[in-house]
């Protein structure tokens, strides 16, 4: 296989495409040691091109953050932080972290930032952990007259551990669209504190603060943390400071979904959680649209034990990932990115009023953020049922439990979509009004089929195939007129694989 050979021959005398040569030299590099690889990625972005991708986690990143990821970087050890590595020839890491660093300050108008989480999830116990080391285990050295945990007989470390592994953590529940490193009985985060939860309210559909109020006197935990993948409104993180000071637990925030729009100035005020919270952590690869990846904001208070999740936590860093993490930062910051985070907002809006007028249940009524997420009980559906029939149809979702939800976390009664790939490749009102007569379409064409012993099933159901014909048009009508990285022509490669 020649593929960048051929490339070049086939482009001769044609002014230079910078993109399409990197993605062709990339692909010819992995195609020579293995094809099978080199064609996943070839079809996964004609995959991405050809559904609607309304996932609300998801994006698309600039070519510049691809390709600052996929290089030599990732060869470099750097545990440690700029300037206290563990290792040596870290220079030009320690540049790299500290521009990413920088960026993020300047973002995020914070007054620390930890770039090296490879994730959301790790950022998140980053966090915790810098938590419980500087509010427990300090104090305890600090009694024991130690600073060394070395130096700790068996006795006081035992006494360590067994405070650091009791405390209390007061998080959104799950079915309220709380995320499962928050406290899930199913991860970590449950066996290491001590895990309660507040609801949404059962009227509203949101948080009521009374009853917040109420559930943090009660519960006094050492952690009040707010954060979510799936509620649809604002959080006033004023009162929220005020809330966690009267009984002096930590404010933590996971930001993890709603990133960008703090970034780009759509969430200001007490929208904001950085001028209010103790601590911040959150994923690059969201709404931020930078790599997949974590990061965690703080006050000083916090700085040293953040940084140091290495040794804690945390072995060596992904130097490639920080590269790229440095260059979606400054991207973060033109007036462009802006734009981009009000019109998630506004696109989001749009969609919610026309899925409404479609006739469909949306929670809470409307958004205030980036999501939607529609309860699909009425129809008779479950949620997993309405994603593979919407997927059928090149709509590319995920199914979500709805707070209090009948139909558990696998079958679910919601679909949750977000707007920021979506206004990432440009769409505005007019296609979210399209997108939503085209769900609503297909929804109110599907049905649950029987199971072998009678009853309705769950899993099965039957879709229009009429509608679903139509559907697909219609969506790739739309897709045609926003392409995804239009700079590369996946047609080339139709040779090869
Ligand atoms: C997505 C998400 C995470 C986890 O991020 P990963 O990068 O998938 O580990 C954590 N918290 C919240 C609120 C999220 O939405």
């Amino acid at each position: 296989m020649e593929i960048l050979k051929d490339y070049l021959a086939e482009t001769q005398g044609q002014e230079l495409n910078a993109e399409m040569l990197t993605f062709t030299a990339n692909i010819d590099a992995v195609a020579k040691k293995n094809p099978q690889v080199a064609k996943k990625i070839v079809k996964e972005l004609d995959d991405q091109r050809s559904n609607l991708k309304l996932i609300a986690s998801e994006n698309f990143c600039s070519l510049a953050v691809q390709s600052a990821m996929g290089n030599l970087l990732t060869d470099k050890y750097a545990e440690g932080y700029p300037g206290n590595r563990f290792y040596a020839g870290c220079d030009n890491v320690d540049d790299l972290e500290n521009m990413a660093i920088e960026e993020a300050k300047k973002l995020f108008g914070c007054e620390h930032a930890f770039v090296q989480p490879h994730s959301g999830a790790d950022a998140n116990l980053v966090a915790f952990w810098a938590i419980l080391r500087k509010k427990i285990q300090a104090p305890i050295m600090e009694k024991l007259k130690q600073t060394n945990l070395l130096a700790l007989s068996k006795e006081e470390w035992d006494y360590i551990r067994m405070q650091m592994g009791n405390q209390k953590m007061l998080g959104m529940d799950l079915f309220s669209g709380g995320h499962l490193t928050h406290g899930y009985r199913y991860n970590a985060s449950a066996q290491m504190f001590d895990s309660y939860f507040y609801n949404v309210s059962k009227e509203t559909g949101r948080l009521d603060y009374d009853e917040l109020r109420k559930r943090l006197h009660e519960i006094r935990p050492l952690i009040f943390l707010i954060g979510f993948s799936a509620y649809t409104r604002n959080v006033d993180f004023a009162v929220m400071r005020q809330l966690a000071d009267e009984v002096g637990a930590v404010l933590m925030v996971d930001m993890a979904h709603f990133a960008g729009l703090v970034a780009g100035g759509a969430m200001t005020d007490n929208a904001n959680p950085i001028p209010f919270a103790d601590i911040v952590t959150t994923t690059t690869h969201k709404t931020l649209r930078g790599p997949r990846g974590g990061m965690v904001l703080c006050t000083m208070e916090y700085a040293e034990y953040v940084d140091k999740a290495c040794p804690h936590i945390m072995g060596g860093p992904l130097p490639h990932i920080m590269a790229a993490k440095a260059i979606a930062f400054e991207e973060a910051r033109s007036p462009e990115f802006k734009t981009y985070a009000e019109n998630i907002v506004e696109n989001a809006r749009n969609l919610g009023i026309a899925l409404v007028e479609g006739g469909l249940d949306i929670l809470t009524g409307g958004t205030d953020n980036h999501m939607v997420i529609i309860n699909v009980e009425s129809l008779g559906l479950t949620g997993r049922q309405a994603e593979n029939a919407l997927r059928e149809c090149g709509m590319t979702l995920n199914r979500n439990t709805v707070p209090f939800d009948k139909n558990g976390p696998w079958y679910t009664s919601g679909l949750r979509l977000g707007t920021p790939a979506m206004t990432t490749l440009g769409m505005g009102k007019a296609e979210m009004v399209e997108i939503a007569d085209i769900m609503a379409t297909v929804l109110k064409n599907t049905r649950p089929t029987k199971t072998k012993k009678g009853d309705i099933s769950k899993a099965n159901y039957k879709l229009d195939e009429n509608i679903k014909e139509a559907s697909i048009k219609r969506v790739r009508a739309i897709l045609d007129r926003f392409p995804l990285y239009p700079e590369i022509d996946t047609d080339f490669f139709k040779k090869y694989f």
